[in-house]
């Protein structure tokens, strides 16, 4: 089973001009990940604001170009792909954006939205892409009726389900979501989410789902990567991640989400200080200086992602030993 989505050693900066001799400084925005996605399923990005997870998901699209590294997609190696190669790669990769209202232009119709992707992928003609317009509406809950009205006059979660239509019309394999809910009420999040799997079931679609809100991506994950500071510090499946996060990071996140049972309420982990800046990350464990757990190594050395347990991998010191224990190296 060929995964869809492979990345290896991805890298992107981005230039910051800095300081009244205007050097210039870089932000490390994506800072050497490396994930798969398995066909069929939902990967999630989680991590604060700023840690590249929307990065990665413009990486993975291509939208950005990496520094280094590479993005496999059903086994071929995009990285290098000009213009003329993406362009039928671009077809099967579709994004849908956290602010619909922003996305979707208030003076089109709504019809043309959603058909905007064939008119640049396929040779239907208006009248067919007209039709399956109207058909794609229905599919995502809204109806013919809505076809000829424009974006500005529907709600917020209206808005998302023309933007799902709009991503959902050239057929794609992977839909990259990012924070697709997030500028919605909660009761119209859980529609929005229900609908996204519904379709997965439907069409065998792959998402990768980025969010910073682990309340959020709980239901509709299979797997998990947390993001901190443009690196990965912790990728598992869904229920390994919840019920035995590793990385301090993912328990001080974990710590925050409401649980429905009190009984299973852990006590609220608050990070000290604050993110620090990716144009000058920490030293050794971009981590330690908020770890309620670091130790001097980590402030020396950059712990390697490794896996610990069969498809569960972490980024911390702490588990060095589980990794030597299991490999029976010794590293002095
Ligand atoms: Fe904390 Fe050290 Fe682990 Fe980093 S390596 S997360 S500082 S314990
Ligand atoms: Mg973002």
């Amino acid at each position: 089973n060929t995964p869809l989505i492979e990345v290896k050693g991805l890298h992107k900066s981005f230039v910051v001009k800095k300081g009244f001799l205007g050097e210039s400084k870089y932000v490390r925005a994506v800072d050497g990940i490396s994930f798969a996605i398995r066909k069929g399923e939902t990967f999630s990005l989680v991590g604060e604001s700023g840690c590249g997870k929307s990065t990665t998901g413009r990486l993975v699209t291509r939208l950005l170009k990496p520094n280094e590294g590479e993005v496999w997609f059903n086994g071929q190696n995009i990285s290098a792909y000009n213009d003329n190669q993406m362009r039928p790669v671009r077809k099967e990769m579709q994004m849908v954006f956290q602010d619909p209202y922003a996305s979707l232009n208030p003076r089109m119709k709504v019809k043309d939205i959603v058909s905007e992707p064939l008119l640049i992928h396929t040779k239907m003609s208006s009248r067919e892409r007209d039709k399956f317009a109207t058909e794609l509406l229905e599919v995502v809950g809204l109806s013919s009726y809505h076809a000829e009205r424009h974006a500005h006059e529907f709600s917020g979660g209206q808005r998302q389900r023309i933007g799902i239509a709009r991503a959902l019309s050239v057929r794609p394999s992977l839909i990259v979501a990012d924070e697709p809910v997030s500028a919605l009420d909660v009761s119209i999040q859980s529609q929005v989410l229900n609908l996204l799997q519904d379709l997965q079931e439907e069409y065998g679609l792959t998402y990768l789902f980025i969010s910073h809100d682990l309340s959020v991506v709980e239901h509709i994950s299979d797997r998990i990567g947390v993001m901190y500071l443009g690196a990965l510090v912790e990728t598992a499946g869904k229920d390994a991640l919840y019920d035995r996060p590793l990385h301090p990071y993912t328990q001080a996140l974990l710590s925050s989400v409401p649980v429905a049972d009190p009984s299973q309420k852990k006590e609220r982990i608050i990070l000290k200080g604050d993110i620090p800046s990716p144009v000058n990350p920490p030293s050794g464990c971009r981590f330690h200086t908020r770890c309620p757990s670091c130790m001097d190594i980590c402030k020396q050395i950059q712990p390697v992602f490794q896996e610990v347990e069969p498809d569960h991998r972490v980024a911390c010191h702490l588990y060095d030993e589980t990794i030597m224990g299991k490999d029976g190296v010794h590293i002095n």
